[in-house]
């Protein structure tokens, strides 16, 4: 999976060398269309300020894991005040 991050100054330079034409430019940031992406990674290599990123699929399982936790921190929590709110 792709992320443009902050630093794309919308130079077009990834438009010219992806080889498959997923890159376009959107207000002047380059935009990834996936389903033409085939990942080959040469967008982020020749990009000059890092602005296109690659998350792996293992980083995304952990954030997915990460975020289950927080929602259940969360549950958690909103227990603890409805029952703090019913003993008031
Ligand atoms: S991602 Fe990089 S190469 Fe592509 S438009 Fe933005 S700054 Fe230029
Ligand atoms: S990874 Fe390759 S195919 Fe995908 S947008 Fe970048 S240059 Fe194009």
């Amino acid at each position: 999976m792709s992320r443009i991050n902050r630093n794309c100054r919308g130079c077009g330079l990834c438009i010219q060398y992806c080889p498959t034409g997923a890159v376009s430019l959107i207000n002047r940031k380059a935009f990834i269309d996936v389903s033409r992406c085939i990942k080959c990674g040469t967008c982020s290599s020749v990009c000059p300020l890092g602005a296109i990123e690659f998350v792996s699929y293992s980083e995304i399982d952990d954030l997915k894991e990460k975020i289950q936790n927080l929602k259940h921190k969360i549950n958690r929590l909103n227990k603890k005040i409805n029952e703090l709110a019913w003993r008031k």
